[in-house]
Order: structure tokens, then sequence, then C-alpha cells
């Protein structure tokens, strides 16, 4: 076992899109045990817009970062962790991780579940966040039409395999490549897509939505976001999950805001750490189907720790499709 490890810290503050430089990796002993605590040799990263927002202010120079994380445990010095636990935790960006006991959440193995889906489908940030979006914020029926923003990405490719299971009729998603966009509809099952590059948001969602639409599951905001409210039905549902186009600069104004009043629009923001507890539940749906293969966890998987900042990066440039990961070695 190597008596070395290696991590990530930020040494420059942004204006608009970042760059490497922006971070520095260090080395240094691996930590001691301590009381309560498990050594951890991590698996993989998750890299996430949300940092992009920390590296503005949240995040500190030179002090460790986080992020969502799974490790297999290696040393123990608390009962509730056994040397083989597969956990997922926060200490993030760097290979090996000292986590307190209690921050450890255990992962469920499955058999035929890789798991890298630990972080992608079955993720907090990715899979269970697109299964409360559509479950307890849009609460979607069967029949009706749903609209998801950055549709190939982690949250969105899962939201549209998940809208799908729950029977909505129309599936549309929007994406950043024509590539992207023939696999929305040629693998995820999505009936339409577009790419948000080819013409105004509105207007496209109008062609692939001639009927409106009945709910929209907001990753991107700005111009998406006026585009779904102009395409929304009277009492339609937005939930605001994210908004990606603001995260490097501004994001287009939404100019008609007003219309969520004039339409009786429902828009909720959520935070996938308030609905925790809908993990058991999503488990139980998305893991038999995930085994037989009637859904797939979409990843793209950077291997090296040494290309983490590089992979969160190419993940804000629109390289991913599905959640991006970082396997550690
Ligand atoms: P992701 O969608 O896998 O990756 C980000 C994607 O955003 C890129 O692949 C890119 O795809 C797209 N993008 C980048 N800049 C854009 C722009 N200016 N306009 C439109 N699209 C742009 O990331 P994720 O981890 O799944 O997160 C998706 C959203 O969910 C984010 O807004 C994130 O903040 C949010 N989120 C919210 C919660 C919560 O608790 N509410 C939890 C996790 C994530 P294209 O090629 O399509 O441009």
């Amino acid at each position: 076992m190597t008596d070395q490890m290696t991590y990530i810290q930020l040494v420059g503050r942004p204006n608009g899109f970042p760059t490497a430089d922006d971070f520095a990796f260090r080395e240094a002993p691996l930590p001691g045990l301590e009381p309560g605590t498990a050594l951890v040799e991590n698996l993989y990263l998750s890299v996430d817009p949300y940092m992009r927002q920390l590296m503005d202010e949240v995040w500190e120079f030179n002090t460790p970062l986080e992020g969502r994380t799974l490790g297999r445990v290696i040393a123990s010095a608390d009962e509730r962790l056994k040397v083989g636990d597969v956990i997922r935790h926060r200490y993030a960006w760097r290979t090996h991780s000292l986590v307190p006991a209690e921050e450890a959440q255990p992962v469920n193995e499955y058999p035929g579940v890789p798991l890298s889906a630990h972080l992608a489908l079955l993720g907090n940030g990715t899979g269970l966040t697109a299964y409360v979006g559509l479950t307890r914020i849009l609460d979607v029926r069967p029949g009706e039409t749903v609209y998801i923003s950055a549709a190939a990405g982690g949250v969105g490719s899962a939201a549209g395999q998940i809208a799908r299971l729950l029977g909505a009729g129309r599936v549309i998603g929007s994406a950043g490549s024509p590539e992207k966009v023939r696999h929305l509809v040629e693998d995820l099952g999505f009936d339409a897509a577009f790419d948000y590059h080819d013409g105004p948001v509105a207007e496209q969602l109008a062609k692939a939505a001639p009927d409106g639409i009945d709910a929209y599951l907001d990753n991107v905001g700005g111009d998406h976001l006026e585009g779904a409210i102009e395409n929304l039905r009277e009492f339609g549902r937005i939930a605001w999950c994210g908004g990606i186009s603001g995260y490097n600069g501004e994001a287009a104004p939404v100019r008609n805001i007003d219309d969520v009043l004039g339409k009786s629009l429902r828009l909720q923001g959520y935070m996938v750490r308030h609905h925790l507890d809908a993990r058991e539940e999503m488990e139980a749906r998305l893991v038999p189907l995930l085994q037989s293969g009637e859904i797939v966890s979409e990843e793209t998987v950077v291997d090296g720790f040494e290309n983490t900042v590089s992979a969160f990066l190419g993940m804000l440039r629109g390289e991913n499709t599905g959640k991006m990961l970082v396997r550690v070695k």
C-alpha cells in the first residue's frame, strides 16, 4: 500500500470560464486514522456543475475541496465501517480520504451493477436528482409532455429515462450537439430532441411540442427557461434543478417571467440534499431495470486522477454524455 496521497486545491478564481491554472496538484503522506474515521481509497470522483459556482467564493484557496466520491475502506477505526466496504462521501478531489463514519453513506452493491453507476444513475447528484425532480416536484403523470434541458448530461439522461417509466406521453430533450440529439432519440427513448445552437429554444420547442408541454425539468435556466415558459400549458409545472447557462457568466434574462402568473404555472426549486429519503424508493424502482438493461447508467468516464481538472473543464464545455466521472486509477 502506498503511503502517499495526491490531492487538488483551488489556487485561482476564474473570471468567466475556469482554466487548469485555477487548480494545483499536491502530494502528502496518507492521513493517520483517528477514532471514528476510516481511511478510504477513492475509486470514482464526480465532477459537477455546482463546483463552478463554489469556485467564485465558497471554496477557499489551498484548502481541501469537496464533492461526491465513491471509495473503498482500506483501514478503519470505527466499527460501522469495515475494510472493503464501498461508501459514498464528500471528501473529494483526492486519491485517499479520511472519512468520519457518520458522514459515510453505505452503498448497496447489486449484482450486474457497475460501481460507477452509484455516482451516476444511482448517484445523489444524478439519478436521485432526476427522480426527485420528476416524481416529487413535477409529479409527472401518464400521458403528459415533459421537456428536459441539458438532456444528454447526467441528470438529463437519467430524467429522460425516468420520465418514460412514469408513463410520460412525450419526452423532449435539448442538448448541445447533433450527436447528442441523435443519441437522445435513438438510444435513450426521447420522442424528440433539438440542438439549442440551431435556433431560439422557444421556437424549436414549439416545433417539438405543437400542443405545448405540461412539465419542465430545468437544468440550464436563461433562454431555456424562457422557452419552456412560452410553451407550457396553463397550470404547467417547472422544477428548477439548476441553471448551468449562468455558471460561467450571466444567464440570458427570462423576459416572460410574468407568464408564470398569467398562466398559473408552478415554479419550484429544489435541492436533492433535502430528499435523500427518496433513495430507497428510487433504488427499488431503478435497480431491477438497470440489471435487466431496460435503463442505462449513462456515463463518460475519464481515466486517471491526474485528469480530474480536465474532466471538470470538459464537463462545463459539454464534452460528456451522461454523468462525467473520473476513475481514480
Ligand atoms: P451534466 O448535465 O452532466 O453536464 C453539464 C452539461 O451542461 C454539459 O454536458 C453541457 O451539455 C451543458 N451545458 C454547459 N453549458 C451550457 C449552456 N451555456 N447552455 C446549455 N447547456 C450547457 O451535469 P449534471 O451534473 O447532470 O447537472 C445538470 C444540472 O443539474 C446542473 O444545472 C446542475 O447544477 C443541476 N443539479 C442540481 C441538483 C439539485 O440538487 N438541484 C443536483 C445535481 C445537479 P451540452 O452539450 O448539452 O451543452
